[in-house]
């Protein structure tokens, strides 16, 4: 049985956009706007070293609302492997959700089980990686990737500042991450300092090989696969 780390994608790997058209904070809609956040390679490339599968789960309706395409979303998540490359960083695996249930495009307007706080994403990684979910970790910047890794059994760290709507809201709704911290590396340092003693101080290992065309699972929405021309999105 394997251990991973999950990351959600917007706001913990990558920058949030503020879309002035729309006067709302999104994901990226362009592959331009696709920025790593500052310490995410060395974070990951932390995780890789150590042994930890490090999986991304993310919720992307901007598919289902005709933000952008699915070809911009492997664009992207190809230039995302390549810039995370540059810190010697590894995901195994991108487990993405395209759909909303008020999409307008109609192939993706549905309920799922793959839409965060749903667990899918996560079980569907747990299967294909062979993981134990009682001892993964989820690392998110919003309650409902916290409520998907609770779901799924695993620990939980939020990203972000305590701000009291957001504590009025864990209360409502019995959400609780299992530590808060500032950013993806401050919250790798925590999960190795708090949880993984024994592996915290450990000298780096050898990285793992790049490019080991290790098959990344998914299905209709989630479909992900590394090779040798980098990511495939499959969906
Ligand atoms: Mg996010
Ligand atoms: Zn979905």
């Amino acid at each position: 049985m394997n251990k991973a780390v999950f990351l959600d994608r917007d706001g913990v790997v990558n920058r949030l956009i503020y879309h002035q058209e729309s006067g709302i904070i999104d994901s990226p809609f362009v592959v331009s706007q696709f920025q790593l956040l500052p310490g995410v390679g060395e974070a990951i490339s932390r995780l890789n070293t150590l042994g930890y599968k490090v999986i991304v789960v993310t919720n992307q309706p901007g598919i289902a609302k005709n933000h952008f395409s699915l070809d911009t979303l492997q664009r992207m998540h190809r230039l995302m492997q390549d810039e995370l490359k540059a810190s010697r960083a590894v995901l195994d695996g991108i487990y993405y959700c395209p759909h909303h249930p008020e999409g307008e495009n109609p192939a993706y307007r549905m309920v799922c089980q793959c839409r965060k706080p749903a667990p899918g994403l996560l079980m569907r990684a747990a299967q294909d990686f062979h993981l134990n979910l009682a001892e993964c970790y989820l690392v998110g910047d919003s309650l409902t990737d916290i409520q998907a890794g609770q779901r799924a059994g695993c620990r939980t760290v939020l990203l972000g500042k305590m701000k009291c709507e957001v504590c009025n809201l864990m209360d409502e709704q019995r959400v609780k991450p299992d530590a808060i911290a500032g950013s993806l590396a401050e919250a790798v340092t925590l999960i190795l300092t708090r949880w993984e003693p024994a592996r915290a101080n450990e000298v780096p290992g050898p990285l793992p090989a790049q490019d080991s065309g290790a098959s990344l699972g998914g299905s209709l929405c989630l479909r992900s696969k590394v090779g040798d021309q980098g990511v495939d999105l499959l969906a």
